[in-house]
């Protein structure tokens, strides 16, 4: 039997107004306690993970303690805590999600001893809050009621520690219960983990930051920032149309001044706004931090602002800002935060004089964020000396009303600046991005398989499985050196007359069961991690390398979708999709299998599965394999003529392709030009992906995982097409189809770099392409643009991407509710997979930044320390492809580096350019125009420069002791750069850009050796960090048309 309980809270709007809101809720006799000791467990319903019975106590923290202290209580030494749903719930209104979601990872975690106890449902151990009584005292008298009732309910067994930072809760509740324990958070640890003393370090650092924060707010009078509004307050405001909700995105390049809301949820299309809105200064921004759900008021129009468009320089006291700013745009101020997303912070301390500098307030020190969009924290510390050589984690604890900086506490150092390995780290931590190795419970999960023990096939597999082991000549296309075979490829003639094409994917989820410890960490993982020379994997190597890959010559278990076609027209006329057992039979790299596709069979003996045939059926096989390669490229042919013809766009980036060797060292790069049996694979991959998407969808109309790329919004397009008719190109952005058509027209026989240019504008401008959850929007916005298909997901890579094995379990439940068996795994709903999609999303865009940043942090490495004056890698061409107020925004083919170069520089001085093409700086004014600039000296001389025009460039590097290193582009000649080695330019930029990074690894690998003693602390962070160590720029070919559509290095301060 259910009692209704009902909440009352009064509220009081700005304007007077009260508000009452009610919220029901259901008391039940009985929820689930999750304890060994239950004495009912059937009453209690105990199905899911129960307390550890190897305990001596039970610990349940205060709400407050979970507020403050969780990541202490995330320690897996310490066992049997219970969270009380009251504690939960404050995490959740007070902290926001990304804590809430900590927490409740952690509770899901198997690995970790702690359970919910869902009080508040609980008949007994709900408390009405009295009149006159604080939510504060409410909820520490709910938690300590809860405990008292579970102490009881497992027959005073187990003595249970409630842990609380509420003084006058030790003193009345200390003595009251006889086996349950009141005491202090540090009394706790102090007294029961003696040993652990990472736990108790951490929380003397929080407590010591609460405690001046305290001594602080109580000295100071005086408000910096205005009270954030009560949460009622503010979503009645949003209901109302009053305020309207977004993501604050802060500029980086004008931190302190600029930040925009983009809108969000219902404020998106209600507000009628077409823009973001702008958030002018720091005092507007009312001390929300980038990347939270904040609660916006606009300003009278009057009061409205324009964004800047000239280019500046990540300083404050930037000189080049005179310009006018561009138009009006709704402006406001931040009256609330719905949801703060703060993370770990990497930052740098000041240096010893600076320190000095702070003065009286010497162990409080203002540290400065490597991210730029993030305001300095202020850190409790006596170590600021030793921490200052060092890139350091923190975290915010509390922004107060009355403090112009928010505070924080020291968690740990990553490595000195500056260090490769450091500053890798710190690319880790700034994307959030977590890999610790295996552990030893997840990798107990992996089948053997070892020399005396091979794995193999077993008899109840092969009951299940149809076995194409006879039946099918299977092969693998992929780049040199590749370990991790995802996807194998098959064609023939059936007895019919018809074709028969087969797409056979790694078998991976037969290996990775639901929710086991491999499959909880894939998941956090959600994509394997590929930086500029190194990559970290989602699955373990014995997976991904071994057992799941798609190796030649070897049994493998793998899921197929096999097509029957018309022998003449290709048309479908049935597909089956199943699990299967193949033995792939040749393993070839791209290069082989063109070479086959042309007719050219001397590459045969690169081939190791043709070396020790006899002559004859090495030129049977030869023959067979080389039909099948050319009826694949046929059949893929026309499978994309016929997407062509719905607009499938090809754009800039297709063509980064990287080759290994066996030891992993980037070998060669796969020339510009692609190979067409790229195409081929790519597209039997993108056929397989879009049938499995229609089968899940139909069985699941309402929780499948599919892949949508929304069209792009017009007001992107208007610079590509101001760029091309400086070309005189004219591209139509109708729709794709068009787009696509007028990209292919867009093409100077003189420079392929104008088409390449406009191809990566193109790119800018589309949107995002994301997973989703089928239940959460309309048929008609899955589209995927991109590639033109009205259904589309990821199938083909479940050994690098969380999604696939999402996909595959669902591809399994629909062949199984075909076969009207029992789905055996449990399916996520919408809701849950709506959010799995967000959070899938968000690590493949820290996926796509991270390697951004990284090949970034190689780029800088390789041309810091160089003389830019003398050193020939340090000039070079570039083509301008962009106009601001004050520079131009300039492309370096050779390195494939954008970014921007002055013509006015700090002193106000204009560029000039002599009759040779030589610059200098004199005074004089810049006049821009729509396709050019114009520079103009007091004496009289000018000089304009165009888009798509070639100038000598000379790079070097702006050192940043705080933040990453920046490249610096400055023109020295308005003419092209003549270099002795001229053809450089025709080839691919990136084949230097790998170069590049070997030779940086190289160097930094010569600096280790001089210095023995860093060599070790090196290794260490080695084993802490990496899963993977080589050198692999690798890129997957599957993927490249999808990810070329995000480009995440465009804004240059715009
Ligand atoms: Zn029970």
């Amino acid at each position: 039997m259910l009692q209704k309980r009902e909440k009352v809270l009064l509220l009081r709007t700005f304007q007077g107004r009260t508000l009452r809101i009610v919220r029901e809720h259901y008391l039940r006799p009985s929820v689930p306690c999750n304890s060994p000791l239950c004495p009912q467990p059937a009453t209690c319903r105990n199905d899911g993970k129960l307390l550890s019975s190897e305990v001596t106590h039970y610990m349940i923290p205060d709400w407050k303690v979970v507020q403050d202290y969780l990541e202490i209580l995330e320690f897996p030494e310490l066992k049997g805590i219970i969270f009380m749903q009251t504690a939960c719930q404050t995490v959740q209104h007070q902290r926001g999600r990304r804590q809430y979601n900590k927490l409740r990872n952690l509770l899901r975690d198997a690995r970790h001893d702690c359970i919910l106890f869902a009080n508040e449902f609980q008949q007994f151990c709900y408390l009405p809050r009295e009149r006159g009584e604080s939510m504060e005292k409410w909820q520490t008298r709910s938690i300590y009621n809860a405990a008292v009732w579970y102490y009881h309910h497992c027959q005073d067994r187990m003595p249970i520690v409630m842990v609380t930072e509420d003084e006058e809760a030790i003193q009345q509740y200390g003595s009251e219960t006889e086996g349950v324990f009141v005491i202090s958070f540090k009394n706790y640890l102090d007294n029961f983990w003696p040993d652990l003393k990472a736990a108790r370090e951490l929380c003397d650092s929080i407590l010591q930051s609460r405690r001046e924060r305290e001594n602080e707010s109580q000295e100071s009078h005086g408000k910096e920032y205005a009270e954030h509004l009560p949460l009622e307050v503010l979503e009645a405001g949003i209901k109302s149309g009053r305020y309207i909700q977004g993501i604050l995105n802060v500029n980086k390049h004008r931190a302190q001044i600029e930040a925009f809301v983009r809108l969000q949820g219902a404020s998106c299309k209600d507000s009628g706004l077409a823009s973001d809105i702008l958030i002018h200064g720091m005092k507007a921004r009312n001390r929300s931090i980038h990347g939270d759900v904040v609660v916006v008021e606009l300003l009278p129009k009057n009061e409205w602002k324009g964004r800047t468009t000239a280019l500046c320089e990540n300083d404050s006291d930037d000189k080049a800002s005179g310009d006018p700013p561009s138009e009006p745009m709704p402006t406001g101020r931040v009256v609330g935060i719905l949801q703060k997303n703060w993370r770990d912070y990497v930052v740098t301390f000041p240096s010893k004089e600076e320190v000095q500098s702070q003065g009286k307030n010497a162990q409080k020190i203002l540290v400065t964020p490597w991210d730029y969009r993030i305001p300095k924290i202020r850190i409790s510390t006596q170590q600021a000396e030793t921490l200052q050589d060092f890139r350091v984690v923190v975290r915010i604890d509390s922004w107060e009303s009355t403090s112009v900086y928010p505070n924080g506490h020291f968690v740990r150092v990553l490595g000195r600046i500056g260090d490769l390995e450091g500053e890798i780290a710190t690319i880790l931590v700034e994307n959030s991005i977590s890999v610790v190795p295996f552990s030893e419970a997840q990798m107990c999960e992996m089948p053997v398989n070892t020399p005396g023990n091979p794995w193999k096939v077993s008899p109840e597999e092969e009951r299940e499985r149809q076995d194409l082991r006879k039946t099918h000549l299977v092969f693998s296309i992929d780049p040199k050196g590749c370990e991790d075979v995802d996807d194998t490829l098959s064609v023939r003639t059936l007895d019919n007359g018809h074709l028969e094409l087969g797409v056979h994917i790694a078998d991976v989820t037969h290996f990775v069961a639901p929710n086991s410890y491999i499959d909880i960490e894939a998941r956090t993982r959600a994509t394997t991690y590929y930086l500029a020379d190194r990559r970290y994997d989602m699955l373990p190597s014995k997976l991904s390398a071994d057992l799941c890959s798609l190796l030649g010559g070897v049994d493998r278990y793998a899921v197929s979708v096999i097509w029957e076609l018309d022998k003449t027209s290709y048309e479908i006329k049935k597909v089956w999709y199943g699990r299967t057992i193949i033995r792939s039979a040749y393993k070839l790299f791209y290069e082989a299998a063109q070479e086959l596709l042309d007719g050219n069979f001397n590459i045969v003996n690169d081939i190791p599965e043709f070396r020790d045939l006899d002559e004859k059926t090495r030129q049977a096989r030869l023959e067979e394999l080389a039909w099948a390669i050319g009826k694949l490229t046929d059949i893929a042919r026309h499978v994309r003529a016929k997407r062509d013809c719905c607009g499938a766009l090809e754009l800039e980036g297709v063509e980064v392709r990287v080759q290994l060797d066996e030891k992993k060292n980037i070998h060669d790069l796969i020339p510009k030009q692609p190979l067409e049996v790229h195409e081929t694979v790519a597209e039997c991959m993108i056929l397989a992906n879009h049938w499995v998407a229609k089968k899940i969808w139909e069985s699941f109309p309402h929780q499948a995982l599919l892949r949508q790329h929304p069209p792009p919004h017009q007001e992107f397009f208007s610079e590509l097409r101001e760029c091309a008719k400086a070309k005189g190109f004219f591209i139509d952005t109708r729709s794709n189809k068009t787009l696509a058509d007028s990209l292919d027209n867009a093409n100077d026989p003189n420079d392929p770099i104008v088409n390449r240019l406009l191809r990566s504008m193109a790119t800018q401008a589309m949107s995002n392409a994301l997973y989703f959850s089928t239940g959460s929007c309309a048929e008609e916005e899955f589209h995927h643009y991109g590639l033109a298909l009205d259904k589309y997901t990821h199938f083909t890579s479940p050994i690098r991407r969380y999604s696939d094995i999402i996909v595959h379990r669902l591809l399994m439940a629909a062949i199984a509710k075909d076969k009207k068996m029992e789905i055996k795994d449990n399916l996520f709903s919408n809701k849950d997979l709506e959010e799995l999609c967000r959070h899938i999303n968000n690590r493949n865009r820290a996926a796509q930044h991270s390697q951004k940043q990284s090949t970034e942090l190689f780029q800088c490495m390789y041309f810091k320390d160089k003389d830019p004056e003398n050193e020939e890698r340090c000039i070079s061409d570039g083509v301008i492809y962009s106009i601001r107020t004050n520079g131009v925004l300039l492309f370096i083919p050779r390195f494939g580096i954008k970014g921007a170069a002055y013509l006015k520089n700090k002193d106000g001085l204009v560029i000039s350019c002599g009759p040779d093409g030589r610059s200098e700086w004199k005074p004089g004014s810049l006049q821009r125009f729509q396709n050019k600039i114009t520079s103009t000296t007091t004496g009289g001389e000018s000089v304009t420069f165009h888009l798509f025009d070639h100038v000598t460039v000379r790079i070097s590097v702006q050192a940043s002791r705080c933040h990453s290193d920046t490249i610096r582009l400055e023109i020295i000649s308005s003419k092209p750069y003549m270099s002795p080695d001229t053809e450089l330019f025709h080839q691919s930029s990136l084949l230097l850009k790998s170069d590049l990074v070997k030779e940086v690894t190289r160097s930094v690998e010569e600096a280790q050796l001089a210095q023995e003693v860093k060599v070790n602390v090196i290794q260490e962070d080695y084993q802490k960090y990496c899963q993977t160590k080589g050198r692999s720029l690798y890129m997957l070919l599957e993927e490249i048309r999808d990810l070329a559509l995000l480009d995440v290095s465009n804004s240059y301060g715009m």
